[in-house]
């Protein structure tokens, strides 16, 4: 497979991870362009991942337009399912379950028990951590009622673009600290991608501009835990697409994280 290494002779992989609570729009189609061009130039492999963790939203419908869209654009991946019935027998999120679970293990020190309601994050504003304060009372954990939460340090976190520049976030101080395991009992958005992407062995990512904050947190988590290649990864974001209306597309998955 040499046309598939680099001149440094390492192996360049990218993702293209949509979920499948919506048809795909134009931005996922931006996205997804972008993606595939970056491998192309590259040699990279593109894999395809389906975010379907969060089953709250999931059609079957959705998942079928994953395929049919992505033959319509032309876009080709090289690992990843290859149809949806391949997908829900093989590469489900939650097949992977237990490794989710286990992987937590390595953030134990650091998690808390959360028992806020989504109505109390709805109403309080710049706050830190959690609206009632969850963390200074140390709770125990119940499985399916409590969430799970990380204390993140506020700071700028810097790291390196696929093309070579570099980006960085600034994580304010009051803002909610991430959902590492949700109160439905399933590991959350962040927790996901961030074990998916080291499973997988993905080295560079380009995601839309609404992904800049999680991409921060991600780092920030992934170093907690000790996955020190996770630091390795590079990561691009790119402008958001606007619908007719002027409203940004965006990849609308951090609904459980709040
Ligand atoms: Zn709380």
């Amino acid at each position: 497979m040499a046309n598939c290494r680099t001149k440094f002779g390492t192996l360049k992989k990218t993702r293209f991870a949509p979920t499948p609570s919506g048809f795909l729009h134009r931005g996922n189609q931006f996205n997804a362009r972008c993606v595939s061009d970056w491998a192309k130039s590259e040699d990279a492999i593109l894999r395809l991942r389906i975010d379907d963790i969060d089953r709250s939203r999931f059609r079957h419908a959705y998942l079928e337009d994953v395929f049919s869209r992505l033959k319509e654009w032309g876009i080709q991946w090289q690992e990843g399912p290859l149809d949806p019935a391949d997908f829900l027998k093989h590469h489900s999120q939650h097949l992977r379950l237990q490794r989710y679970s286990e992987a937590l293990s390595e953030l134990q020190e650091f998690v808390y028990a959360c028992t806020c309601s989504r109505k109390d994050l709805q109403k309080a504003q710049n706050v830190e951590g959690c609206p009632n304060k969850c963390k200074e009372k140390a709770l125990d954990w119940i499985p399916n009622q409590t969430a799970l939460r990380v204390h993140l340090i506020q700071g700028t976190e810097t790291w390196q673009r696929p093309d070579g520049g570099w980006e960085s976030v600034e994580r304010p101080a009051l803002v909610p600290d991430p959902v590492v395991w949700t109160r439905e009992g399933l590991p959350a958005y962040h927790w996901v991608s961030i074990v998916d992407d080291l499973d997988m062995g993905i080295t560079d990512v380009w995601r839309g501009a609404d992904l800049l904050e999680s991409t921060g947190i991600q780092r920030q988590l992934a170093r907690l835990a000790g996955f020190q290649s996770f630091d390795q990864i590079r990561f691009g974001h790119h402008e958001l697409i606007a619908d007719e209306f002027g409203n940004k597309l965006s990849k609308s998955v951090l609904s459980q994280n709040q």
